[in-house]
């Protein structure tokens, strides 16, 4: 039930495995700012966090984790396939660093980063291997289309568990949620936020005032209600905590609607639809 969403639901992925439904996102939190952050999140009940190589900071999420006294099982950790890592060797050899620099004995959920270059069918055989292996619970894709999850499921063995992609009112992208749905892929928001960039909206804000909730929480309550998993970042302790306080108040329907209306395609990141 939509308005009984806690801080530790989770979606059930195409393999069975569960994935928490709210994360914390660590891009750009370097040193000892990453592990102060992931602190604060776990105090205030974050379970779920999202790392790549490209983001320079495994070595210290995996101390992070050990370093709290959380059961291992509870923890939800994901990490990424950064682009010079493609091809089927290169691919398993970087994941096997990745895990090394944690020091963990396995990922919860490894990503292909970006759909990029001519070797992603060699390199999605490389996750199915990793998969079965048993070293990564969980395998999926990020910043794919459409287009690049119907290449991908013509060659899958193991269809992908995510497809993480860029996803706010802002960038409301209907159709790839709905695809995804279709094909037992679970969507995952990445820039929630807008990098910060759309929190200033008046739209936004008068909604906001309306549920008496920041412009950041409704924007985090509208990926929640739509069932898409979602990871903002913050290094801030007060609004680490003010993200996870989205859990007692729900979206009216009509409301909902309005936020897709939102939509104007604003591309914060990346924009894969351009590649081949
Ligand atoms: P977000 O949309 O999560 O926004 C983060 C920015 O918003 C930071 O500047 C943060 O600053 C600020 N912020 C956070 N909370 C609040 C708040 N309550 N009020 C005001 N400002 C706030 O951006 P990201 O691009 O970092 O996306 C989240 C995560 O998604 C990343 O960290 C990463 O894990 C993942 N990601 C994946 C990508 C992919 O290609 N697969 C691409 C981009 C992101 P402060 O820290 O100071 O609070």
């Amino acid at each position: 039930m939509l308005n009984n969403l806690t801080i530790n639901d989770k979606a059930k992925l195409n393999n069975g495995v569960e994935i928490l439904c709210f994360g914390l996102g660590v891009y750009l939190i370097h040193g000892k700012s990453v592990l102060e952050s992931i602190q604060w999140a776990f105090e205030a009940g974050y379970r779920h966090i999202d790392t790549a190589k490209f983001y320079e900071n495994e070595k210290e999420v995996g101390q992070a984790i050990r370093n709290s006294a959380i059961p291992r099982l509870e923890i939800f950790v994901t990490t990424k396939l950064w682009n010079d890592d493609h091809g089927y060797n290169n691919a398993r050899k970087a994941f096997y660093k990745s895990l090394e620099r944690f020091g963990l004995d396995y990922i919860d959920l490894f990503l292909i980063h970006w759909p990029g270059g001519n070797k992603r069918e060699e390199t999605w055989k490389a996750l199915e291997s990793l998969y079965k292996e048993g070293v990564c619970k969980a395998i999926g894709v990020s910043n794919y289309t459409i287009s690049h999850l119907r290449n991908t499921l013509e060659i899958a063995e193991i269809i992908p568990q995510i497809n993480q992609v860029e996803f706010s009112p802002f960038l409301y992208q209907k159709d790839l949620l709905e695809f995804c749905i279709s094909n037992n892929i679970q969507l995952e928001a990445y820039s929630p936020l807008g990098k910060g960039s759309i929190l200033n909206d008046s739209k936004l804000i008068e909604m906001a005032n309306k549920y008496s909730k920041s412009a950041a929480q409704i924007l985090i309550r509208w990926c929640l209600q739509h069932r898409v998993v979602v990871i903002p970042k913050s290094s801030n302790k007060t609004r680490i905590f003010e993200n996870a306080n989205v859990f007692d108040f729900q979206i009216s329907a009509d409301d909902m609607d309005k936020l897709d209306s939102f939509n104007k395609n604003l591309h914060v990141t990346w924009d894969p639809s351009g590649v081949k």
